[in-house]
């Protein structure tokens, strides 16, 4: 890794070095929290080592976050907010560049103004908070709205077609059964080949132009919020690594997945893991609240739906990789990633059988 202090000082900051250490709670990229004293005020930067074991196309990427950022500055200007705290401001190298590649070891270095008086949260604490971060993606949505998705490369090729998934990965996956474990798992490949007709609708809508291309952000979890420290509002949406073209029916989706569970993603009680439909309405409130007259039917139509298939593909990646040998999830016990797959599975249950209330919900929402 090269030297930190010699990485600061290629990026443009204004005033004098202070300090600067890590920070965080971001499982990908090294990220450093670097003060600087600009003519007696402190100015604070976040600077970022990025990780390129998870990221293989690190200038595309770039390229993505770059063009979405500075089309979001832009809007906010217009609208006359604060494009310093309502987006990320990247701050170029001192030759002009948007990052730094070390030539030492080929890693890559990115900076931003440090969102001002802003913290972040791992977990929802209420369901008050969760309707926040989904104002927030509702807001981010909204004002990406005219920014045509085409334009941004797709970083990780078909991330949210569960159909190719189930065709490309899980199905040669049973095939090959490269673990010996498929005997332990059938009733959870039965549970995916089940829904494998429902598995392709979003894709053959978009196909069809009845679901827009829109910028989705494929992290949607809460500590990619930053709130205000002394109202809790968010402020904005960060860590825009996975920015890619996709549908706004997958950020939503995802967003209920992990963050209406009544349980973590890997509790192995059951009974305990249900959709709670005051996160699902809160969420949703908060969402179409910033975004929802952007959107067409077709997608607020599905907004329950894409809950139930981001959760469905989650755990058919997990299944996935439990009969491929634990090669892509962390895992910390040989069933930890089948034990995954069931919880999901348990919350795809659930939410089918409260499929009604949820699309009840969106309705009431929408008529308010
Ligand atoms: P993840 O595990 O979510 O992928 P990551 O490693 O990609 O995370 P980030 O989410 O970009 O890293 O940053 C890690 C943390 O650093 C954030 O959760 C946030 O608390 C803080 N952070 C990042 N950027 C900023 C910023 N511009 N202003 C203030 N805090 C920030
Ligand atoms: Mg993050
Ligand atoms: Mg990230």
């Amino acid at each position: 890794m090269a030297n930190i202090r010699e990485v600061i000082d290629i990026f443009n900051f204004k005033g004098d070095f202070v300090d600067v250490e890590e920070f965080g709670s971001g499982h990908i990229n090294k990220t450093y929290l670097v003060k600087f004293n600009n003519e007696g005020s402190e100015q604070r930067y976040i600077l970022q080592q990025l990780n390129d074991n998870v990221f293989k196309n690190i200038e595309q990427l770039m390229k993505n976050v770059f063009a979405v950022t500075s089309y979001l500055r832009s809007v906010i200007k217009k609208n006359g907010g604060d494009p310093d705290r309502e987006t990320l401001h990247y701050i170029h190298t001192k030759d002009g560049n948007e990052f730094y590649k070390s030539p030492e070891d080929n890693t890559y270095y990115r900076a931003y103004i440090f969102v001002r008086d802003s913290v972040s949260f791992n977990t929802a604490e209420n369901a008050e908070m969760f309707k926040s971060s989904g104002e927030a993606f509702g807001k981010f949505q909204r004002l990406l709205s005219d920014f045509n998705a085409e334009e941004l490369t797709e970083t990780i090729p078909h991330f949210h077609d569960t159909l190719w998934r189930y065709n490309n990965e899980f199905v040669p996956a049973l095939e090959k059964n490269a673990s010996g474990r498929l005997d332990t798992c059938k009733a959870e490949v039965d549970f995916v080949n089940k829904y494998a007709d429902e598995m392709g609708k979003l894709t053959a809508m978009t196909e069809k132009g009845e679901l827009p291309l829109r910028v989705t952000h494929n992290d949607t979890k809460l500590n990619n919020v930053m709130f205000d420290k002394d109202t809790n509002k968010c402020v904005c949406v960060i860590d825009l690594d996975t920015v890619m073209p996709g549908l706004a029916l997958y950020d939503f989706g995802d967003s209920i997945r992990f963050g209406a569970s009544t349980a973590a993603e890997d509790e192995t009680d059951l009974d305990k893991v249900e959709m709670d439909l005051d996160y699902f309405k809160a969420y949703a409130e908060g969402f179409l609240g910033e975004a929802g007259e952007y959107f067409n039917q077709a997608e607020i139509d599905n907004l329950a739906f894409a809950s139930k298939l981001m959760t469905l593909e989650c755990g058919m990646r997990f299944l996935t990789d439990y009969i491929n040998g634990d090669v892509y999830f962390r895992t910390e016990y040989p069933e930890h990633n089948l034990d995954r797959a069931r919880n999901q599975f348990k919350l795809v249950a659930d939410m089918d059988s409260k499929m009604d209330k949820m699309e009840e919900i969106i309705k009431n929402i929408q008529k308010a």
